[in-house]
């Protein structure tokens, strides 16, 4: 088993680092252990932030605690949680190698050849199944099974950035619907020792304007700095900690074919990203996981064909599509500010509100 990355491990990679309940329990089948995430506490709620005022997500009563008791999601960098998972992955069995993938080739005598190249010279590998999963605008994946249905599929963008000293709630995850970040969001995510990932992150215009990451720079300085912005208050005496980055999304639901004989696409390269928070890395490690269990079946009765591997296409839609189809909708519904704040005010009194919202928004990843 062959891993390629075109980066060397531990790399950074922007994101919000909230690894959510999903996401958690694959990274702990796939072999990461609870003693390598003891530094990073459970998130015990969440606060959502409107124009309207606070909602306060976290459980008030015992039978609240109960319904989250199973709910174990964390902040986590992503400098550290994919190394834990790379090495993961070489304690399985995988060889890692430093290397970009340029070309996955036809399918011939029951085997693909991938090329590229590695630090010392040209990559060519042949592989009886290849899991593509290079991220955001993999051109790899659409070459290899090319999409030509989704005619222009919806795009995020996203910018975060790290900081030291800041004086928000320790164990809440902080998401922000103010009327002038919609259609998007703003999010503070606790760190240990005081530290934070604060992020702004909205959906792309369909055609790129140029200024995407301009305009996306000011409204995350002004998520932080504009004393009418509730993530003011907690950043006064903040210290950044390194320079803020912006990163896009392909987010999903999309109709791209997921298999090709020897070939599985797999996480954001195939669209499986929450198109309302966001969120991509419980669905891709679901995936990569089911990509692993298929091919396995499938090279035990012979060769990875697409019909021994169309299990995993029909498996992973039937898994993702209904949360990205959800999020869809929710994502149309709060886009509309007013909308969304008459929503937070029928349901901000509601008893059950706060766990069974807490508990909503530590599975969405
Ligand atoms: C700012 C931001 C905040 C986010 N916050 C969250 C969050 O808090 N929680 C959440 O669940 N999701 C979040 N997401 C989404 C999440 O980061 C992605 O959906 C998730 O990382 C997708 O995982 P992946 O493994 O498919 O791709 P990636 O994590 O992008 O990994 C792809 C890998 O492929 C490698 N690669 C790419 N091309 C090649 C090539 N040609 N050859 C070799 N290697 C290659 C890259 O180096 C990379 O290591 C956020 C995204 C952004 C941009």
């Amino acid at each position: 088993m062959l891993l390629l990355d075109r980066r060397s491990f531990p790399r950074d990679k922007p994101c919000g680092d909230l690894i959510g309940v999903r996401a958690l329990r694959a990274a702990l089948r796939l072999g990461v252990s609870e003693t390598d995430l003891r530094e990073y506490p459970r998130i015990a709620g969440a606060i959502v932030t409107t124009e309207g005022g606070e909602l306060d997500l976290a459980p008030r009563s015992g039978w609240g605690q109960r319904l989250l008791s199973g709910s174990d999601a964390r902040v986590v960098p992503r400098v550290v949680f994919d190394d834990l998972l790379v090495r993961s992955a070489v304690r399985a069995g995988a060889t890692f190698r430093q290397a970009t993938v340029r070309d996955v080739g036809p399918w011939a005598s029951g085997a693909r050849v991938v090329s590229g190249q590695e630090r010392h010279g040209a990559l060519s590998v042949a592989a009886r199944a290849v899991v593509v999963a290079g991220g955001y605008g993999c051109r790899v994946a659409s070459d290899a099974a090319p999409d030509d249905r989704d005619e222009s599929p919806a795009r995020g963008i996203a910018m975060r950035g790290y900081f030291r000293d800041v004086a928000c709630p320790a164990d809440r995850i902080v998401f922000s619907l103010e009327r002038w970040l919609l259609p998007g969001y703003g999010w503070v995510f606790p760190l240990p020792g005081g530290r934070a990932n604060v992020g702004v992150g909205r959906l792309a215009p369909p055609h790129d304007e140029g200024g995407e990451e301009t305009h996306l720079h000011e409204l995350w300085q002004r998520f932080i700095e504009d004393p009418r912005s509730p993530t003011a208050q907690w950043c006064r005496d903040a210290v950044p900690d390194g320079r803020p980055r912006a990163w896009p999304l392909d987010l999903g639901p999309r109709r791209r074919p997921l298999t090709a004989d020897g070939l599985l696409v797999a996480g954001e390269a195939a669209g499986l990203v929450g198109p309302l928070t966001g969120a991509g890395i419980a669905f891709a490690l679901e995936s990569g996981e089911r990509a692993g269990w298929v091919i396995a079946s499938a090279l035990e009765s012979g060769e990875a064909t697409k019909d021994r591997l169309s299990p995993y296409g029909r498996e992973t839609r039937r898994r993702a599509a209904p949360w990205l189809r959800a999020e869809l909708l929710a994502q149309r519904f709060l886009a509309d500010a007013e909308r969304a704040r008459r929503f937070f005010d029928v349901v901000r009194p509601l008893p059950p509100t706060g766990a069974l919202g807490a508990r909503l928004l530590l599975h969405l990843g």
